[in-house]
């Protein structure tokens, strides 16, 4: 805890005034940023620093495995789907961008099994979400035979299910027929810093670099 106090220190006496104008701004005018960003909760995936944003920039929802439940999940997992509506409808975000990464214990435990805990019911009631995504794998995918290149795929699919999943919300749904809303799959490699950005015609996941990315 201390570690954490010493940054909130450090933050208001040597960063804060670099950011002071922005913040009186975004207070004064309220918050406009221009993308929603659902990524995991991971300690190692951080949306503002790998996409070099600032404050007001990105609406950023974390949770475990960035998984999209789709608009009828109705239970305590709803909070995602909150996030979405206000995100979309609310804030008008012109973009959506689901983005996985290397490494995800979610995916690892989607695929593997939740790790024991004293409660686990709400973990596994949580990934059942992406039981489809298991299940792609466990057809799809039964060629490939190392628990490497499963989680990957895992790790990508569900991605993939993300997006298919958002397009369920009526909101994001009405956006994309009239043309003013677009969803992007992301893939962040933890190691490189690399980011991939799914490629609908090449079905693949591709370098992002600078200019416009679909
Ligand atoms: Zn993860």
């Amino acid at each position: 805890m201390q570690k954490l106090i010493d940054g909130v220190h450090r933050f208001r006496t040597e960063s804060f005034g670099g950011y002071r104008a922005l913040f009186q701004r975004l207070s004064r005018e309220g918050q406009d940023p221009h993308t929603l960003f659902i990524t995991c909760s991971d300690s190692r995936v951080l949306a503002e620093l790998v996409t070099h944003s600032q404050p007001g920039d990105l609406f950023v929802v974390k949770n475990v495995g960035n998984i999209v439940p789709p608009v009828t999940a109705h239970d305590a997992s709803s909070s995602t789907g909150a996030a979405i509506e206000f995100a979309v409808e609310v804030l008008r975000v012109q973009d959506v961008v689901v983005c996985g990464h290397s490494q995800c214990g979610a995916m690892s435990a989607l695929m593997g099994g939740v790790p024991p805990t004293s409660a686990p019911q709400h973990l596994a009631r949580w990934l059942e979400h992406a039981a489809p995504v298991r299940q792609t794998v466990l057809t799809e995918y039964a060629h490939l035979k190392d628990d490497v290149a499963r989680q990957r795929a895992a790790e990508e699919e569900n991605v993939l299910f993300g997006l298919e999943n958002l397009t369920t919300y009526p909101g994001i749904q009405r956006r994309l027929a009239a043309g003013d809303l677009r969803l992007h799959g992301w893939f962040y490699h933890l190691a490189t810093g690399e980011l991939h950005a799914y490629a609908p015609e090449t079905r693949q996941f591709q370098e992002v670099v600078s200019g416009p990315v679909t």
